[in-house]
């Protein structure tokens, strides 16, 4: 009698064992459904087995399977991340499993995309439509278009819709802009050679770093490097943060080569149609999968070239469930299947220049911009204080807003602070309103006025009185994204704003409005958070305004002022992209500062060399290699009796194994307390990785054992700051 032998998404090593019923054909690696203590779940069979060492009696049959198989490598992917970052495999496996919506009947479709009548017809009529809403969103999402694949995927209902709004005109045939022949392949010499040094490789693994300042044209490398693949009959993995932050690199990949089979995967796609694509990958049909972090366990049976787009970006690394980071996954099974690995970025991770120096990658650089018409932007630093009576938008910077709107120019003035102001005080007895579920104070929200938390979602009002001494006069301390869209709009009457950050976004086709709104000219200033910084370019915007910064500098964190120099790099590189000189102003009070002098300088190199130096004497990675142990617990005693416990067992592991771990003593998280619960963490690094990866078993199995059931406790290896 066979045996499948299931891993399943729960909290525990082992795999579980299942009978397969006649008529059921199972091997390695079909995904499966199977009963589990009352619960069916989802998972995939790991080994097919003769016997088992439970009684048979007491085995279940397998419930089904399901029209998935992953393949070998995928397998291993899943055990590398399993092992690596301290989960249980069946939850790393999980990562893999596509989701298994319907996949459509096929049509014949043609691709769309909403026309200027459909951005301003439809979205009045989507109140009471819920079904046509998610699909004016979906499109949205994609700048929207609707691909042949969508379309294919999307249930009869929907289609229906998608044929009436082509009838009302709201929809048009998607036409590709295909740039002009003589143009389309004409690279810089740099960006030859980088091609030409991925070319080189072949099929055998290599790490690039594809080093190119902000508009330095890195994706036309990816383009040529993917051709190379593709004419090899190879397929291509493409990495992207975010998709719907990045949705000018899925226009220009269909323009640029219109023929190409693409699949995108994303979290935010209906299950169908992500299933649609996850197929269209795994049976080879796809010749380039896009996808966020998670496309990284898709299967690609001919694949041929692995591209990381902005791979120091912080959203390749989950940061619950299996906390693993995409790119040093994609790395890993780069290696595995032995092709070349490309990282792409204006300011590379520190990790990745750090590799780049010694040898073990190699860097290519793309130092000019593209567009030989395209400058630099200037930056200028100016400082803050004198700022803070003018509603934060200090003298220079307005001057240069006015300037701009004379000329019928753009600008962007960016804070990466959504809300009204990040506190509110009493000027009597200093009382301050805080989260009661957090160690944190509430942020300050305008229409409707209200006090939120942003860290936990708690909402209170504003209280007319300080609750404290009964003083009327409490003030908003700081300035967010809503106070500066009043600032501005009171500065600038006649000017036409629009605000972009996550309370201004949350209908997923705002955005996208929005952008389309520049691109019209219908816009003049843009007030956003870090959502802008990202590759968008609008030919007419020249100014951009940095407003605290500053506040970065403060953060314990010890990746705070890596991330503020590339976000600062990457909003500075939104002004002026094509012709029209691009300009930066910077409100600091450190214009000594390491970060700024870079940002003036345009010189990313330097500040690198300069913060792996600081990394070096700080024994911080990459130069040690740690792990964190987070607790928490809604009783304070409860996690500092769960650490203290774990510590010791730690230390006493650390010993036997030669003293080349530290374990370091438990300290309060960053954010003390989150929604009602207390937090508190273990550091623990080596200089050897190999030293740190054979600790970290023994020592999970004895938290494992540790008494403490309301603590609720995880590992985190390669953690993306001691938060
Ligand atoms: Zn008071
Ligand atoms: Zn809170």
């Amino acid at each position: 009698m066979p045996i499948a032998r299931v891993a399943l998404p729960v909290a525990t090593a082992r795999a579980f064992d299942y009978w397969i019923p006649q008529g059921i054909v199972v091997g390695k690696g079909s995904v499966v459904r199977a009963q589990l203590g009352g619960r069916t779940l989802v998972g995939v069979v790991v080994d097919v087995v003769d016997e088992s060492e439970v009684d048979r009696t007491r085995l279940l049959p397998l419930r089904d399977v399901l029209p998935a198989t992953l393949p070998e490598d995928v397998l291993d992917v899943a055990a590398f991340v399993a092992s690596y970052y301290q989960e249980p495999a069946g939850m790393a496996l999980a990562l893999a499993v596509p989701p298994l919506g319907k996949a459509a009947p096929r049509p014949a479709p043609v691709p769309v995309k909403l026309t200027a009548e459909g951005h301003a017809a439809l979205p009045p009529r989507l109140a009471r439509a819920p079904a046509a809403r998610a699909l004016f969103d979906a499109l949205c999402a994609q700048d929207g278009t609707a691909s042949v694949e969508f379309i294919a995927a999307l249930a009869p209902a929907r289609r229906t819709l998608l044929r009436q709004w082509r009838a009302a005109g709201w929809l048009a045939p998607a036409q590709p802009t295909i740039a002009p022949a003589g143009e389309r392949h004409v690279l810089n010499d740099a960006q030859r050679a980088a091609v030409a040094a991925i070319a080189a490789a072949g099929d055998a693994f290599a790490t690039f770093l594809l080093f190119g300042i902000t508009g330095s044209g890195k994706t036309d490398v990816y383009l040529a490097a993917a051709d190379g693949a593709l004419a090899r009959g190879r397929q291509v993995l493409l990495l992207v943060p975010e998709i719907n932050l990045t949705p000018q690199l899925v226009a220009r990949l269909r323009d640029a080569r219109p023929g190409l089979a693409v699949a995108t995967l994303h979290s935010g796609l209906p299950d169908g149609e992500r299933h649609a694509q996850w197929q269209a990958a795994a049976t080879g049909a796809a010749q380039l999968v896009l996808g966020t972090r998670l496309a990284v366990f898709t299967p690609l049976p001919a694949l041929g070239l692995v591209v990381i787009d902005e791979e120091h970006d912080a959203s390749y690394k989950q940061q619950d469930n299996v906390r693993y980071h995409a790119r040093d996954v994609a790395i890993w099974r780069a290696r595995r299947r032995g092709v070349p690995v490309v990282l792409g970025s204006a300011t590379p991770s520190l990790e990745s220049w750090w590799h780049a120096r010694e040898g073990r990658y190699r860097r290519l650089d793309l130092p000019s911009r593209a567009d030989p018409r395209a400058t630099l932007p200037r930056v200028v630093l100016t400082g803050n204080r004198a700022a803070r009576d003018l509603d934060g938008v200090g003298e220079p910077l307005r001057a240069a807003i006015a300037a701009r709107l004379a000329r019928g120019e753009q600008a962007l003035v960016f804070v990466n602070r959504r809300g009204f102001s990040p506190s509110l005080v009493c000027a009597a007895c200093k009382w301050e309103a805080q989260c009661p579920r957090c160690a944190a104070r509430l942020t300050t929200h305008r229409d409707p006025p209200r006090l939120r938390c942003h860290h936990c979602g708690h909402v209170e009002r504003v209280p007319a009185a300080c609750p404290s001494c009964g003083n009327v006069d409490l003030l908003p301390l700081g300035f967010g994204t809503q106070r500066l869209e009043r600032a501005l709009a009171q500065a600038f009457p006649e000017a036409r704003i629009a605000r972009v950050d996550r309370d201004s976004t949350r209908a997923r086709h705002a955005f996208a409005h929005v952008r389309a709104r520049v691109a019209a000219r219908a816009l003049d200033l843009l007030v956003g958070t870090q959502m802008l910084a990202k590759g968008h370019d609008f030919p007419r915007l020249t100014l951009v305004g940095v407003l605290g910064a500053d506040n970065a500098l403060y953060s314990a964190d010890f990746r705070a002022t890596e991330r503020l120099a590339a976000l600062l790099m990457q909003v500075a590189g939104r002004a002026g992209r094509a012709g029209l000189p691009g300009e930066v102003i910077v409100q600091t009070d450190f214009p000594e500062h390491p970060v700024f002098r870079a940002l003036v300088a345009h010189d990313y190199p330097v500040l690198a060399d300069a913060l792996l130096d600081e990394r070096r004497a700080g024994e911080l990675p990459p130069f040690a290699h740690v792990a964190l142990l987070a607790a928490e617990a809604h009783r304070r005693d409860e996690v500092d009796a769960f650490l203290a416990a774990a510590h010791e067992a730690g230390v006493a592991l650390a010993a036997e194994a030669g003293a080349e771990v530290t374990v370091f003593s438990p300290v309060p998280a960053l954010l003390s307390r989150r929604a009602g619960y207390e937090r508190a963490q273990i550091v623990v690094q080596s200089a050897r990785r190999a030293a740190l990866q054979r600790f970290l078993p023994s020592w999970r199995d004895a938290l494992t054992a540790l008494p403490g059931r309301r603590v609720r406790w995880a590992i985190d290896v390669d953690p993306a700051g001691f938060g």
